[in-house]
């Protein structure tokens, strides 16, 4: 008894987190022990129930705890959403979660708000910037282009103009103007009315349009006049003028508008993305002449720092900013030293200049650091991959100085080279170090032998996994023989490669500019399994995402167009190059990328898929449902008739919490079954339809074996190693990499025709390497049966199993963007000058 009475604290837990009887999802009352203040990675293949623990469980624990801490009246809403199924948890501290994302942020955020690195810089420019002689100085706001006072008054802070020409509002000038010449008119009613305004005022509107006068072209699309003339809509052209010339009474009196003004109102005041669209193929745009682009005010403008206006500033990639930044105020500093009797107001703001220089350089250090230099602060956060944002939001804790907190991260190593895998471990160390938990969902190998904690889970997916098979320091993984993950981990032998396949032809890119990429030449390999590589930023998405797809559909033809995708297609057009070589054979074009297969709750795995309406017809089939008479329509959550009115279909209803992010809990009417009691009462092998939509596709495998539609889609599925999905998972909660599996799970199951060229963006994201492995199977047969499947691939693991490899580089942004090296993967790994090389070699021994 003359011991000291041990803190609370450490009393509840000596350091370590305790889960007890952990049973969220798949997990299989587990129990764990890990270290606090450290570095702890959790492995298992896809399904095993790694984010079941560590956000279902830890996470959302510290979650609810904390809300019950800062808004007691939240409690019931807790309880709504549901607490993790846990015995007890002890030592926990307050948790911060950075998931990948899932849903698209907010359309207006950028690199530099996302980072608070835009406002810093407000404030430089207002408080130490050149500004011209006699103009006054300018707020922070002013320099913000979202604001009315920075704003360019030409453009309201867009930075394009919108405008038309004779060749966009008349396309095809062979028509007359009854003929719809000016296509850019409004239909029906009001496009009639200004034809007959032309008739009464002169105009022939029967003769093509290119053999009308130039004048009256002139005239008829852009005058500013408003003339009103006479209508006498059932008249012919002479018995309107005679009717003029008499003095008839006409039917009304109508005023004519200019085609281009008629078209720019109709824009400007056009409320929904649709309407817009419609118009937009018939104006022109382009940079406003008033900014030239830069979206502010000419004041704000003219006010520079290091010699560059603010809106050049935030142009230039964060490292290069960061050495402009620093040299400048260098520059300042030394000048003032030198020059002692400079006045008052020019050392004071050199003195400022130094400090909000040395705030910016702080963050900027972090992003650098973390690999994401190559970005640029006006860079739109949508335009971002989720690597990228993840990496953002975990400088931005870095900078934030927290201690004392749990991380818990998805997969940070998701889209970096393994040359920026060093600067990860770092900034994940300066978390620790910094006296935090650092929790981490990885399955790259690299990162996992850093870690100082190892929770392996599984063994396998779904009801096969959910146990937790190691816990402790990476080495004891190797004594674990059920473990996949040991069987990577631990190899002695790379995987066994074959030889590389010879192409069956080639697609020959030329004079390729997009983005960073300018005048690039290269060629494609056709019946060949392609991995681009390169550093974070080098132009691997803009080649493989984008400028490949664009210049292909430009030859093949016509693809199904996305409407979702309306931003892309302007960017497109900043695009050019061409493309030639074997084309003749090529039939299709199939992107498969990580964005969601929907922007709504609304679609879903089985939606996606198509197998949802294989099982819709199999419920209108029960005798139930002909003798009530329900079609397979009844069976749609987005029916009205089907489904439950009071969540309309989606199985839950948002809740708005003051000061908090608001919160989804299941629909109280429907209990989250999104149907309404009659749809309900139809069963199919003693099933309801929400019960369909509950099922694993592992599950549903075995429920649905006898039909033999719905089961080819399933196996496909399962093959990919997404048996542990659920048929109605939402599709905004599926992961980038589950996204993109279920496109090419539907992909596999259509009969093919022709030759496809495939193009896919890190595919291996999110799959532990026995999942990848997998994959990388699937799209090996796609090469071999002669279609051209080009990813861009991080993986040095899976790179090396590629036929061709397309290293990109040397860096990133403006020092990347060309051809380091292409060749077979032992030619790229000889190549001195790749980065990728020294990683690559490895495999290839
Ligand atoms: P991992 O992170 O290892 O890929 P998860 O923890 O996401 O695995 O999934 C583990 C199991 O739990 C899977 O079978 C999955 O289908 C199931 N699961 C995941 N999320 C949910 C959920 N929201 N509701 C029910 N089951 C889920
Ligand atoms: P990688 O895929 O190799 O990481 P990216 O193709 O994403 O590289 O980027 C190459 C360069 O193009 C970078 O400098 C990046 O900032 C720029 N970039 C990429 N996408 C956009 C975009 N939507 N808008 C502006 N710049 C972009
Ligand atoms: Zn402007
Ligand atoms: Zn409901």
């Amino acid at each position: 008894d003359f011991l000291p009475t041990p803190s609370p604290r450490l009393h509840e837990s000596d350091g370590m987190i305790r889960v007890r009887g952990a049973n969220e999802n798949n997990l299989k009352h587990a129990d764990l022990d890990i270290p606090r203040d450290s570095l702890v990675v959790f492995t298992g293949v896809s399904g095993s129930g790694k984010s079941s623990l560590a956000f279902g469980t830890l996470y959302a624990e510290a979650q609810r705890r904390y809300l019950e801490s800062v808004a007691p009246y939240a409690r019931r809403l807790i309880q709504q959403a549901g607490t993790p199924q846990v015995e007890s948890i002890e030592g926990l501290p307050p948790a911060v979660g950075l998931q990948q994302q899932r849903s698209v942020p907010q359309e207006r955020s950028t690199v530099g708000s996302l980072t608070a690195v835009s406002n810093v810089l407000r404030m430089l420019y207002s408080r130490a910037g050149d500004y011209p002689e006699h103009q006054s100085m300018l707020y922070a706001e002013d320099f913000s282009p979202n604001t009315p006072q920075g704003a360019c008054p030409e453009c309201q802070g867009l930075g394009r103009i919108y405008d038309a020409t004779e060749e966009s509002m008349v396309p095809d000038p062979s028509l007359s103007i009854r003929q719809r010449a000016i296509a850019a008119w409004p239909g029906a009613w009001h496009g009639q009315n200004l034809r007959d305004i032309l008739i009464s005022l002169g105009y022939d509107v029967d003769k093509p349009w290119k053999d009308l006068p130039q004048k009256d072209r002139e005239w008829i699309l852009f005058t500013e006049e408003k003339p009103s003339a006479p209508v006498y809509p059932d008249l012919n052209h002479e018995e309107i003028q005679e009717a003029i010339r008499v003095g008839r009474r006409p039917d009304y009196m109508g005023n004519y508008t200019g085609a281009r003004r008629q078209l720019l109102n109709m824009y400007a005041s056009a409320d929904t993305p649709g309407r817009r669209q419609r118009l937009e193929p018939y104006l022109t745009v382009g940079p406003c002449p008033a900014c030239e682009g830069k979206r502010l005010k000419r004041e704000a403008l003219s006010v520079t720092f290091a010699g560059l206006d603010i809106a050049e500033l935030f142009r230039l990639p964060v490292a290069e900013l960061q050495q402009k930044l620093e040299s400048s105020v260098h520059a300042h500093t030394t000048e003032s030293a030198d020059r002692n009797a400079e006045q008052q107001r020019a050392s004071e703001k050199s003195l400022v200049a130094e400090r909000l220089v040395a705030d910016v350089s702080s963050r900027l250090e972090r992003l650098i650091a973390i690999g994401v230099g190559h970005l640029s602060l006006d860079r739109p956060a949508p335009t971002l991959s989720s690597g990228e944002l993840q990496r953002l939001r975990l400088a931005t804790q870095l900078i934030s100085k927290l201690f004392g907190v749990a991380y818990v991260l998805d997969e940070p190593s998701a889209g970096l080279h393994p040359a920026d895998g060093e600067a990860l471990l770092e900034s994940l160390a300066a978390l620790r170090d910094a006296g935090n938990s650092v929790l981490v969902v990885e399955h790259n190998l690299d990162v996992i032998k850093h870690a100082e904690w190892l929770v392996d889970i599984g063994p396998e997916a779904g009801e096969r996994g959910g146990r937790v098979l190691y816990s402790g320091p990476p080495e004891g993984l190797n004594k674990v023989e059920e473990s996949i993950t040991r069987r990577y981990l631990f190899a002695e032998a790379p995987a066994a490669l074959r030889e590389p396949r010879q192409p069956e032809g080639w697609l020959n890119v030329r004079q390729l500019s997009f983005n960073n990429l300018n005048e690039l030449d290269v060629d494609l390999p056709l019946g060949c399994l392609t991995a681009v590589t390169g550093v974070s930023g080098s132009g691997k998405s803009s080649l493989v995402s984008t400028a490949i797809p664009a210049l292909l559909a430009s030859r093949l033809g016509d693809l199904p167009a996305d409407p979702e995708e309306e931003n892309e297609d302007r960017e497109v057009r900043r695009l050019s190059g061409h493309v030639s070589g074997d084309l003749d054979t090529l039939r299709r074009l199939v992107r498969i990328d990580q964005k969601p297969i929907g922007r709504t709750p609304r679609s879903n795995l089985a939606t996606y898929t198509g197998l949802f309406d294989q099982v819709r017809k199999l419920f209108a089939d029960t005798p139930l449902s002909r003798e009530r008479g329900y079609k397979a329509g009844r069976f749609s959550f987005n029916v009205a008739a089907g489904r439950c009115p009071n969540c309309e279909g989606q199985g839950f209803v948002q809740i708005e919490l003051m000061f908090l992010s608001s919160l989804y809990v299941p629909c109280p009417e429907c209990g989250g079954a999104r149907y309404n009691a009659e749809t309900l009462d139809v069963t199919w092998n003693g099933m309801t339809v929400a019960d369909v939509l509950g099922l694993t596709v592992e599950k549903a495998a075995r429920v649905f074996a006898e039909q033999s539609a719905i089961s080819r889609a399933l196996s496909v599925l399962l093959d990919l190693g997404l048996g542990y999905l659920k048929l109605g998972q939402p599709a905004t909660e599926l992961s980038g990499g589950e996204s993109q599996r279920i496109k090419l799970a539907s992909e596999l199951q259509r009969t093919q025709r022709g030759r496809t060229v495939y193009l896919l963006d890190e595919p291996t994201n999110g799959l532990h390497p026995v999942d990848a492995d997998r994959l990388l199977r699937h799209l090996d047969a796609l090469a071999a049966a002669g279609h051209a499947v080009i990813m861009v691939e991080h993986n040095m693991r899976i790179a090396a199993q590629a036929d061709w490899i397309i290293d990109l580089g040397p860096g990133a942004a403006a020092q990347g963007g060309r051809i380091v090296t292409a060749g077979t993967p032992k030619e790229v790994a000889n190549d001195e000058n790749s980065r990728t090389a020294p990683y690559l070699s490895p495999h290839l021994v």
